[in-house]
């Protein structure tokens, strides 16, 4: 084999950057060319209502404790006085029985995604998302070793299409990544899709002979509008590992905190769990940051105002339709996906920049013709980003 200073598939990661990241670096740039207030930056996921004063409050009162070691290391899987808070909110809320011992503590959805999929795939087993999806699912599973296959995406209501789930699923899927609320559509599945996708896995589960795992990644699980409810998967499925974040729900992005919850009900439970812990020490991970497990545990069920984000959707959403661009109404998570009014949604983008509107074209979530805008932004930027909406369709 060819000898290769350095791994080429990571070299290749680490130089083409996401576009979403790239259309940030560019609106950096421009806010140093025009200002910033004259940018209007739809781009990024990063939360921009306030993190809770709870949260803030426990993080303040325990760095100010002397006898409390907050910057120490904790368990591999994170304090068992914090899994034990976990549990104890999860089965209080969705009605199942967890325990401690079935919560793995990590550094945000990424890690959760990251350490489950390594737990569970091996070379040339097969990971099922459907589009549109975050991009970096099929990063995650290539980096554990697995192939990644998107089924292509409702779009009409943004559910699943099961004629194209049904001929993606061979003997060698290991696992279905579903993401509701969902970025970047902002859909939520109905309990009618998730029982009918939940009946389709148990049936070839059987026929193949082997579980098929859902992975349920929920960032954006509290982040819902008008009281839709966000069906619990593994109240529907056995077989189902939870990838939670803090991220959103409570604003803490930057400070890497989620869980994996490994339903008890999951074949081999134990051993799956095992190698959670496993691929956590194979990837490094240590342990997630004791501060903010100590917060998050003092503080449970605790959710940031969503508020804001409601009032930028409906403004956003109303407006945008009435000056003729087409959207599914989202019900969840804090993104509009708009149909591009030309059929080249990258075309579009590059015609929104113009007017310095950042916003990110599909194609990388596996579903081309659209557009994400991200409404975690502050609502006076959307209300000073409306006409240029409006400019932009109207000069088409
Ligand atoms: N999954 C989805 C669907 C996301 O949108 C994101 C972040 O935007 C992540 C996972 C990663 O989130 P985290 O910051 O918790 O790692």
């Amino acid at each position: 084999m060819e000898y290769s200073s350095i791994n080429k598939i990571n070299c290749q990661l680490g130089t083409e950057r996401s576009v979403i990241r790239e259309i940030f670096e560019y609106g950096n740039m421009r806010a140093s060319q025009v200002g910033r207030e004259n940018v209007f930056d739809f781009s990024l996921g990063n939360p921009a209502v306030r993190t809770p004063k709870c949260i803030d409050d426990s993080i303040v009162r325990l760095v100010s404790d002397s006898n409390f070691n907050v910057h120490g290391y904790t368990s591999a899987q994170g304090a068992f006085e914090v899994r034990r808070s976990i549990a104890k909110s999860i089965s209080d809320r969705f009605s199942v029985n967890a325990a401690a011992d079935d919560i793995y503590v990590t550094c945000g959805a990424a890690a959760s995604l990251t350490i489950t999929l390594n737990a569970l795939c091996n070379s040339g087993d097969r990971v099922i998302a459907f589009a549109p999806y975050f991009p970096e699912y099929k990063v995650f599973s290539n980096g554990a070793g697995a192939e990644f296959e998107s089924v292509e995406a409702d779009t009409e209501k943004f559910q699943i299409n099961f004629d194209g789930f049904e001929k993606a699923l061979t003997p060698n899927t290991k696992a279905v990544i579903v993401n509701s609320p969902n970025n970047p559509s902002g859909a939520v599945l109905t309990e009618k899709t998730i029982i009918r996708m939940c009946e389709m896995l148990r049936e070839y589960s059987k026929r193949f002979k082997h579980p098929i795992y859902i992975i349920s990644d929920e960032p954006y699980r509290e982040l819902v509008y008008d009281g839709i409810d966000v069906a619990y998967i593994p109240k529907y499925y056995d077989d189902t590992i939870v990838c939670y974040s803090y991220s959103k729900s409570l604003s803490l992005a930057g400070e890497r905190i989620g869980y994996i919850f490994v339903s008890p009900k999951v074949n081999n439970a134990k051993e799956v769990y095992a190698a959670i812990c496993g691929a956590g020490r194979k990837l490094g991970f240590v342990c997630a940051p004791a501060l903010m497990q100590y917060a998050i545990s003092e503080n449970p069920g605790c959710v940031c105002d969503i508020s804001q984000y409601k009032l930028n959707r409906d403004l956003l959403y109303g407006a945008l339709t009435e000056y003729g661009y087409s959207c599914v109404h989202p019900d969840g998570a804090f993104y509009l996906f708009v149909k591009s009014p030309v059929a080249d949604a990258v075309r579009f983008c590059e015609l929104a920049k113009k007017y310095d509107l950042l916003l990110v074209p599909s194609d990388s979530f596996g579903c081309k013709g659209y557009m994400r805008v991200s409404y975690c932004v502050d609502t006076d930027m959307i209300r000073r980003a409306l006409p240029l909406f409006k400019k932009l369709i109207d000069n088409l």
